[in-house]
């Protein structure tokens, strides 16, 4: 438990001061130091995440459960969605054309803080909880080896602790909680901006476990992505005549191919 409080205080934090800054935009342009105020609600919401240790428990544990592949994310989608729409948000499924990608919306006004965090296994991980190596509860088996079962609990119980606060101290703000579906596939973020999912968002918070129980916040290492198209051309010739004078685009291509299986873990 001892993560999954520290990360749930961090994104707390976060909002928090994210919060504060939203408001203080409206003002002098400066981010003042934090208020008695602040620091009061901040330890409330810390207390709150600690109240709902056992909850958050139990959703780490029943993600880790299903251990389900990208875009076969079917019971933990069902999951998460259901728990958000018992706590009072209103959920669009199905985003950007995904089957198991979803937006739950809380709130209303600014600002808007997003909280998102990968949902999919990787394969043949399957894994029996608290042994140390790998042991499988079904061999061959998919599961969650990367810990894409503790973000959306943490994320979700961090949401639910400040939501208690804004309810009560009446405080604008709108919440956003979405799945980082088939992650591992590079399968779904980009798509989810396009369709304008983040057109609104003021601050998107995004948590995912380390090992060695570390956390850090600020700008992460890996969010570059580049797409590039290339071309193969080759030069035609008779085979039978002058097939020197030929350059085969096919080769060309299987060479690079070749070429880059060998470098390609440096860049994954
Ligand atoms: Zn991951």
């Amino acid at each position: 438990m001892a993560f999954t409080r520290t990360a749930c205080a961090l994104t707390l934090a976060a909002g928090l001061v994210a919060t504060a800054r939203a408001v203080d935009r409206q003002g002098s342009g400066q981010t003042p130091p934090a208020s008695p105020r602040a620091e009061q609600l901040k330890q409330e919401a810390l207390s709150e995440v600690d109240n709902l240790g056992t909850f958050t428990q139990q959703m780490v544990d029943s993600i880790f459960s299903f251990g389900e592949l990208g875009f076969q994310e079917l019971e933990t989608h069902r999951y998460l969605v259901d728990i958000l729409r018992k706590n009072g948000f209103t959920v669009e499924e199905g985003i950007a054309g995904i089957p198991t990608a979803f937006m739950a919306t809380w709130g209303s006004g600014k600002p808007v803080i997003a909280l998102g965090s990968d949902i999919d296994g990787i394969p043949q991980s399957s894994q029996k909880p608290g042994v140390a190596y790998h042991d499988p509860i079904v061999l061959g088996a998919p599961g969650h080896g990367e810990g894409h079962n503790s973000g959306q609990a943490v994320n979700i119980t961090a949401a639910l602790a400040v939501k208690k606060i804004m309810e009560r101290e009446k405080l604008p703000g709108t919440i956003k909680i979405w799945p980082g579906t088939a992650e591992e596939l590079v399968g779904t973020k980009a798509y989810f901006v396009r369709a304008g999912y983040f057109k609104d968002v003021d601050i998107a918070l995004f948590t995912h476990v380390s090992n060695n129980l570390g956390v850090s916040y600020g700008p992460g290492g890996g969010n570059g992505l580049v797409s590039v198209e290339y071309t193969f051309k080759g030069e035609s010739a008779h085979s039978a005549g002058a097939p020197w004078r030929g350059r085969s685009a096919l080769d060309a291509v299987e060479l690079m191919n070749v070429g880059w299986n060998f470098p390609s873990q440096y860049f994954s």
